[in-house]
């Protein structure tokens, strides 16, 4: 029998209250093996990351893929991309790469974040 679980959205509404949205995403921030959550609705999302980011920093590192943990970068724009993405990319502008999948040249990842 499937249980679905319905999560409320934890973003503070002001005079300890918090958003009565259904939170269908989770962000996390890991620390000392300690991993800290939060659980915001479509609306919520975005301002939870924006804010976090411009308050202390916060860059996107990683990306996952498939289940797997990922290199991530951040272009020009502002668009979080994969090495895979990168990698695709350089491919299809002719670039040479090397043989290894999942790898590129920092040189080529820095073309493609200038460029999108
Ligand atoms: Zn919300």
């Amino acid at each position: 029998m499937a249980v679905t679980m319905t999560r409320t959205c934890d973003f503070p509404m002001g005079r300890g209250s918090v958003c009565p949205n259904d939170a269908p995403h989770r962000i996390e921030l890991t620390a000392d093996d300690i991993v800290y959550s939060v659980d915001v609705c479509d609306e919520h999302k975005q301002e939870v990351i924006d804010s976090v980011r411009e308050a202390f920093n916060f860059r996107p590192t990683a990306s996952w893929v498939n289940g797997m943990r990922r290199n991530a970068h951040i272009a020009a724009s502002g668009k979080v991309f994969t090495t895979a993405e990168a990698r695709a990319w350089a491919i299809e502008q002719g670039l040479t790469v090397g043989r290894a999948q999942g790898r590129l040249a920092k040189s080529h990842i820095d073309l493609y974040a200038a460029s999108h």
